[in-house]
């Protein structure tokens, strides 16, 4: 039983605790080119998360991590079988009540644990934000976290030599031989703007990648993963125990 993992603990470890930070890990469940599994993001963000806190309970800080939301925005692959989209209103919707939870029992730090790129939690951090101003709400992107050119050869953003790593370190029970990889092949807007990063429309997933990867994954390897996995988990680590001993009335200098 880990103590830190909400679904593994119980009331006789949690009647008269003082949790000081909690840990929402968010996913998606969503086709990974032909060879990782749906739950990829979940896997990544619940072994994450789990090492972080690990590492932050550790230290003496009070740190719980629930359990991680299964469903992402997935707007733009409404074809793709069985990728479960939530809508971000729908987002909206469950974080007020887990905020409400936490802000009435006096929980006031959260971390949203983001590991799918299709969920933006700004403008719903910003809202909640105003509707609890007790709560201090973070949330982090992980593969934003360290510069992946320093890990991996081939840039990519799904179903990548990064997230092919992550998982064959992992999970290697769940990725298929090498030989059904796709190339994780995408097509760009042809208007070159939207390259630039300043405009941004949503792509219709399935008209720019064949296998919906998006970045080849030939060259990933478990020790590339390991590597990368170690270090997000170091880095993440740092900041939940700088986190949890932040005085939320001294935030700024
Ligand atoms: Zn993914």
């Amino acid at each position: 039983m880990r103590p830190y993992i909400l679904a593994e603990t119980n009331w006789e470890a949690l009647k008269d605790a003082k949790i000081e930070l909690a840990v929402l890990p968010w996913g998606a469940t969503e086709a990974h080119n032909y060879h990782l599994p749906y739950a990829t993001d979940n896997i990544q963000a619940d072994n994450l998360t789990a090492a972080a806190a690990k590492s932050t309970y550790d230290k003496g800080a009070k740190v719980i991590v629930l359990p991680t939301l299964p469903f992402g925005v997935n707007t733009g692959q409404s074809d793709i079988y069985l990728d479960i989209n939530l809508n971000p209103s729908t987002q909206l919707a469950i974080l007020t009540d887990i905020v409400e939870v936490l802000n009435r029992q006096g929980i006031y730090k959260l971390l949203i644990f983001n590991g799918h790129g299709g969920n933006n939690f700004k403008p719903i951090v910003r809202e909640l934000g105003l509707k609890f101003p007790k709560m201090f709400i973070s949330f982090c992107f992980f593969p934003q976290m360290l510069d992946k050119d320093l890990y991996f050869e081939e840039k990519g953003d799904h179903a990548d030599e990064m997230e092919t790593s992550l998982m064959l370190h992992l999970r290697p029970d769940l990725v298929l031989p090498k030989d059904k990889w796709g190339d994780g092949a995408s097509k760009k807007y042809k208007i070159k703007s939207y390259s630039e990063g300043w405009v941004w429309a949503e792509r219709k997933w399935s008209e720019i990648s064949a296998d919906t990867g998006v970045g080849n994954p030939h060259k990933a390897t478990s020790e590339k993963g390991e590597k990368f996995f170690n270090d997000i988990v170091e880095k993440l680590a740092q900041f939940m125990v700088e986190l949890c001993d932040a005085d939320l009335n001294d935030l700024y200098e």
